[in-house]
């Protein structure tokens, strides 16, 4: 199994998680801060990964995107992980 299988399987089981949660909570008095919470805390899980996984060759994010509009750089952060680093062209294991 390669990163990117692995990827797409967190982000389907994040998907499932949050309606599972959504489902659970949302009759609660205070159904809506938990489901806040859960994207609190998968926002910084998503962000410290974004910053740990870096291409080993370039070591630049690979999560980050480089788009060139108008002749500026501009970088988006991507969900998915792409099978080779957007830096270098370095295939990711
Ligand atoms: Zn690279």
């Amino acid at each position: 199994m390669n990163r990117r299988t692995k990827c797409n399987i967190i982000l389907l089981a994040w998907l499932a998680g949050f309606f599972l949660v959504g489902f659970g909570v949302w009759s609660f008095q205070a159904g809506h801060l938990m489901i806040l919470i859960y994207l609190g805390v998968s926002m910084i899980a998503y962000m410290l990964y974004a910053f740990m996984a870096r291409c080993p060759k370039c070591r630049n994010p690979i999560l980050l995107r480089p788009h060139r509009i108008f002749g500026m750089e501009i970088f988006t952060w991507s969900l998915v992980v792409p099978a080779k680093c957007r830096h270098c062209g370095e295939l990711l294991p």
